[in-house]
């Protein structure tokens, strides 16, 4: 149930396939609110699956501007600012490929009717963030998408309370202004913690979110975890235990 759940920059996906349903894609995606909401450029000459990767798209949440040509959707790219082109490759006017040179890196899925291998090869070689061949389910789509817009979304890059601070590129905790070490399942434990701040989260959920759905161990590792963390970094106070559940990292900010 955390597929889209952060507990990295780039979080971790699970395979679209153990979804039941894209309406359980966007429930997750609403239960946490940790998808911000993006500009999405929709780029599609056929006018039906235009409108219907809009309609899905904007069920996430996400704002979407359509265009039907190449050449407007450069023009768009001129001016506007976009989180992510959705771009179809075969396109009247400027081909999806001459858009993409002109979408000044700006995150891009590539949509293609073709199945060639060359196809798919030359787009992610010129740099896009993945591909999709037609016909493709909405599902993937829409998993696809907020795959990429977690890689690509600028996270912080480092958390400050009180006189403890978190380093998430080092991986590094400081508290007043001294490292302190940690595990790297303490470290994870920690930064979930952070990223998901103010919100319970379930052992189960901790338990997925750092050791991972393959771990053989129960939730009494998190417990064990929970409370070095609470010691070494003295946040007795802050981690509270949610009666009956888990935990929450409770930050007043
Ligand atoms: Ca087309």
């Amino acid at each position: 149930m955390d597929a889209f759940l952060c507990p990295h920059p780039y979080g971790r996906m699970k395979s679209i396939l153990q979804f039941r349903n894209i309406f359980e894609v966007y429930f997750l995606l609403f239960e946490k609110g940790v998808q911000e909401l993006a500009e999405i450029l929709i780029v599609e000459d056929e006018l039906s699956i235009n409108e219907l990767i809009r309609r899905n798209l904007s069920l996430t949440g996400h704002h979407c501007t359509q265009v039907f040509d190449g050449l407007s959707a450069v023009k768009l790219l001129e001016n506007g600012k976009f989180d992510l082109i959705v771009l179809d490759i075969m396109l009247p006017g400027l081909d999806g490929y001459q858009v993409f040179e002109r979408a000044f890196g700006t995150p891009t899925i590539f949509l293609t009717a073709k199945s060639e291998l060359t196809d798919k090869l030359k787009g992610l070689a010129m740099g896009a963030d993945d591909y999709l061949t037609k016909p493709f389910q909405m599902l993937e789509l829409a998993a696809r998408v907020e795959a990429v817009l977690r890689r690509t979304k600028k996270v912080e890059a480092e958390f400050t309370m009180g006189n403890l601070k978190c380093d998430f590129n080092r991986h590094q905790v400081f508290l007043n202004g001294t490292v302190v070490e940690c595990t790297p399942k303490e470290y994870e434990l920690l930064e979930v913690l952070i990223r998901n701040r103010n919100i319970a989260l379930s052992r189960e959920k901790l338990l997925d979110m750092v050791w991972g759905y393959d771990f053989d161990g129960g939730t009494r590792t998190v417990d064990v975890h929970i409370q070095r963390l609470r010691h070494k970094l003295h946040l007795e106070e802050q981690i509270r235990t949610v009666y009956k559940l888990g935990y929450r990292l409770e930050v007043h900010e």
